[in-house]
């Protein structure tokens, strides 16, 4: 290890990530919302105000990776390294912090290590490629080429946005050809990383309904959906006693009340323990007024950040969709749509989240993340954790998401202590 000359860090301030924020929403935002959408202009604009930014701030270049994520790094005595990420991109009409806040932060914690000298390990800060998929309907795709658990060819190839434009040619006119994406997780690997660090927007209610500006995200939440469908049998609405009935949706409408008092048994006090269980689908046959439903299919989302309780959650879904069924005479048949592993983040960043926190907001409150984020890709691979930031009002895709001033002030200077924390405790463990 090279050794580093090294000043104190300047105190974390939050001033210029906010001004950043406002010039970037500025630039690429409409009266909808923002506009930048992964793999279109108003995105490569936001790139360009990304390298512009970087080059004049730290005097650094940008480096594409294999799957079109942008690699910043400001080279510290060790190549061991810490990795803080978000993503530019939006949906239409989206928010001016979802994804750019993370980013932008991101660049202040460089600015912040580069004032002080060399770090005593290396930072890189990276800008995730589509991780909404609002275009082509893939999520995370950038991440999860670098974290090695995307099959590009199987699920990125077959792809068409509304117009009729195919992934593999979008992504070719911004330079990533498809076939190469995989190659990003080997370009991950050789910059060494050790800990993965993401500030977001919570985009939802949880942090503003415990009036608390900045939270500890213990992990992301796994995720079991379905699709179940209740059959009966269609008959005459005039004709058909009540008790001569099989109603297909009668049983789906019984389903969805007992999910509900599953989700709620199932949520524990502690954060760790919330879970949550949604019927967002119903399709009703045959769809007239004047006919007993014959058929109905409901969708079942189950979300839970402790992988057992997922599992104990879907079989009292299954006993309760058996019960409702027979209640009604149907029969009941499930098919997957989704399963995706819950991700708790790694209980070492954990501990020293909490400490930023609680020093820059007097405590630290913990929350699963129900919403994925590329941290979730990332943990599966190192270390990660996540700070949140309070969304008022508790929504987010919209251009109505926000996060009071004071709030982001505090978000921001946590984040960029707990980069401090972890620039520290990975040197001394690489020492
Ligand atoms: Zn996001």
């Amino acid at each position: 290890m090279v050794a580093a000359r090294r000043s104190r860090l300047p105190a974390p301030s939050s001033k210029r990530v906010i001004a950043d924020l406002r010039e970037l929403a500025a630039r690429t935002s409409n009266e909808r919302g923002a506009q930048r959408v992964a793999w279109g202009p108003v995105w490569r604009e936001a790139r360009a105000w990304f390298a512009d930014k970087v080059r004049a701030d730290l005097g650094l270049d940008t480096h594409t990776d294999p799957a079109g994520n942008v690699w910043t790094t400001l080279p510290g005595a060790s190549p061991r390294s810490v990795v803080l990420g978000s993503h530019l991109d939006s949906v239409p009409g989206g928010g001016w912090l979802d994804g750019v806040l993370g980013v932008v932060a991101g660049i202040e914690a460089l600015r912040r290590h580069a004032a002080a000298g060399t770090p005593p390990v290396t930072l890189h800060l990276v800008d995730w490629a589509d991780e909404e998929g609002a275009r082509f309907g893939r999520s995370l795709a950038g991440s999860a080429a670098s974290a090695g658990s995307l099959d590009a060819a199987k699920e990125l190839a077959h792809l068409v946005d509304r117009n009729g434009v195919k992934l593999p040619d979008a992504m070719r006119e911004n330079g990533v050809d498809i076939a190469r994406m995989g190659e990003a997780h080997a370009y991950l690997e050789e910059r060494s990383p050790a800990a993965y660090l993401e500030l977001h927007i919570e985009q939802g209610p949880v942090l503003e309904s415990m009036q608390k500006p900045v939270g500890v995200v213990l992990g992301t939440m796994g995720v079991k959906r379905h699709m179940v469908r209740f059959e009966g049998q269609a008959v005459h609405a005039g004709a058909t006693p009540i008790p001569l009935r099989r109603d297909a949706f009668l049983a789906a409408a019984e389903f969805a009340l007992a999910c509900r008092e599953i989700g709620l048994s199932f949520s524990g006090r502690s954060p760790r323990k919330r879970v949550v269980a949604t019927c967002g689908v119903v399709k009703v046959e045959p769809g007239f007024v004047t006919a007993v439903p014959g058929a109905t299919e409901i969708s079942l989302d189950l979300r839970a950040l402790d992988e057992k309780v997922l599992r104990k959650m879907q079989s009292a879904a299954e006993k309760a969709a058996r019960a409702a069924a027979k209640h009604n005479g149907c029969t009941v048949a499930w098919s997957p749509l989704l399963t995706i592993a819950p991700r708790p983040f790694d209980p070492v960043l954990l501990g020293l989240c909490a400490e930023a926190v609680a020093e820059v907001a007097g405590d630290a409150p913990e929350l699963p993340s129900g919403p994925l984020h590329d941290a979730a890709e990332m943990a599966a691979i190192m270390p990660t954790v996540m700070v949140f930031a309070q969304s008022s009002p508790g929504i987010s895709h919209t251009r109505l998401e926000d996060t009071p001033i004071p709030h982001l002030d505090k978000s921001v200077r946590a984040f960029l202590r707990l980069v401090e924390k972890t620039v520290a405790h990975v040197a001394a463990a690489d020492a």
